[in-house]
C-alpha cells in the first residue's frame, strides 16, 4: 500500500487541475471524503471540482459548505475532459456514476480510484483499495497523514469524521477497530466536535422521513422460517408521505435488528426498476448475492439496482436466491 500511496503523492504534486467524483446516491463517506479531499488539494493551490451524479441530500448539505459540490450536466463535459487527474472515491465501479462515465472513459487524465468495496472494475490507472477499512474516509485519512500530516485542517478532520462516523454505523459494524478509534481520536483533538456532527446528521430531519419509516416498518415481512426480513417500499409510500428515495437512508438497521434474522433486504421501487439493500450477520456474504443482480459491496452491506421486473417480482426473485443461498 505504501507504494500506492507513495505514487499518489506524487500525482497530488505534479497534476495541477483534478475533478473528484463518487457513486450515485451518495451518502456522508462519499460526499464527507469528497470535500475532505478537495479541500486538500485545494489548499495546497490545486484546481479542484468535485462533480456527483445525485444531487447532495439534505442531511449532507453542511458538508458542501467545506467544499462545493456540482452535479452532472453535459455542459460541465468541456470541464471533466480537461482535467489532469480523475479520483474516484468510495466506489470502485463507473457503473455508479453512468451519467458521465462515457466522458471520463474519453477523458486523458490520469484517473485514481480510492475505496474500500470487494471486486473493482478495471478503468483506473491507480488503485487504492482497502476492502478492510470501514469507511473510505478513514483510507482517505491515512492518505493524507502520508501525504502532508500538517495539512487536515478543522473543516478536513469535520468531513472525515462525519463519514467514518456514518459508514460504521456510529462505531459499531464489524469492520470497527482500534486504528479506527485511533484516527477518530487524532481527529477530535484535530477539533472535531461529535455532537455538532451528529445534530447536523440526525437531528436535522423531516417529519416526512418519521412517516415514511413508519410505514416501511409496517412493511416489513419475514421469509424463510424468520432467517430473512424484507422492508418493501412501492412508490406510493413516497408520495403518501410526501417524501423521497433519499429518506430511505439507514432503515436497513431495522431490517437486522430482528432476532434471529440473517439477511435483512429493503426494496424501493424506483421509476425505473427496483433498489434491493442487502444485509447480513456474520459470515453470510450478501456481496455474492447482490452480485447475481448485477451489484456489489461488502460482505454484511450490498445493494442492486434490479430493471424489468415489477416491484413483487423482484422481491420474489431475490428472496427465493436468498434461500437459495442460505441452504
Ligand atoms: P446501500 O444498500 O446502503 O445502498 O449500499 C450498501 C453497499 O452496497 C454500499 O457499500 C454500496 O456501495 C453497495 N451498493 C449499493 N448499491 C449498489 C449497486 O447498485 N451496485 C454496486 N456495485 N454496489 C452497490
Ligand atoms: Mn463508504
Amino acid at each position: 500500500m505504501k507504494e500506492q500511496f507513495s505514487q499518489l503523492k506524487h500525482i497530488f504534486e505534479t497534476k495541477q487541475s483534478f475533478v473528484i467524483t463518487t457513486h450515485v446516491n451518495p451518502d456522508a463517506d462519499a460526499i464527507g471524503s469528497e470535500v475532505a479531499l478537495a479541500s486538500f488539494l485545494h489548499n495546497k493551490g490545486k484546481q479542484v471540482k468535485i462533480v456527483n451524479q445525485s444531487e447532495t441530500p439534505d442531511h449532507l448539505i453542511f458538508l458542501t459548505k467545506i467544499f462545493p459540490v456540482e452535479t452532472y450536466s453535459s455542459h460541465l463535459d468541456h470541464h471533466i475532459l480537461k482535467a489532469d487527474c480523475f479520483i474516484v472515491i468510495d466506489t470502485n465501479s463507473p457503473k455508479r456514476f453512468s451519467a458521465f462515465a462515457d466522458i471520463v472513459q474519453k477523458s486523458k487524465a490520469y484517473k485514481v480510484c480510492i475505496d474500500h468495496h470487494l471486486e473493482h472494475d478495471q478503468f483506473a490507472d491507480l488503485y487504492i483499495i482497502d476492502t478492510e477499512v470501514p469507511a473510505a474516509s478513514e483510507l482517505l485519512y491515512r492518505i493524507l497523514v502520508y501525504v502532508d500530516n500538517t495539512s487536515i485542517t478543522k473543516p478536513i478532520a469535520d468531513a472525515l469524521y462525519a463519514g467514518i462516523m456514518t459508514d460504521t454505523g456510529s462505531f459499531k459494524f464489524p469492520k470497527t477497530d482500534s486504528e479506527t478509534h485511533t484516527i477518530t481520536a487524532d481527529l477530535l483533538a484535530r477539533g472535531v466536535n461529535p455532537y455538532e456532527i451528529y445534530q447536523e446528521i440526525f437531528e436535522n430531519g423531516a417529519i416526512n422521513k418519521l412517516h415514511l419509516l413508519g410505514k416501511a416498518l409496517e412493511s416489513i415481512e419475514m421469509h424463510d422460517n424468520g432467517k430473512i426480513s424484507a422492508m418493501v417500499l412501492p412508490r406510493s409510500v413516497f408520495s403518501e408521505t410526501n417524501s423521497s428515495e433519499a429518506d430511505v437512508d439507514n432503515f436497513t438497521n431495522y431490517v437486522l435488528s430482528i432476532k434471529g434474522v440473517i439477511v435483512g433486504l429493503v426494496f424501493v421501487e424506483l421509476s425505473d426498476g427496483v433498489k434491493v439493500s442487502f444485509r447480513s450477520k456474520g459470515d453470510i456474504s450478501v456481496n455474492t448475492l447482490a452480485k447475481q443482480f448485477n451489484g456489489g459491496g461488502h460482505k454484511n452491506a450490498a445493494g442492486a439496482r434490479i430493471k424489468g421486473l415489477l416491484l413483487r417480482e423482484a422481491v420474489n426473485l431475490v428472496i427465493e436466491k436468498t434461500k437459495l443461498m442460505l441452504r
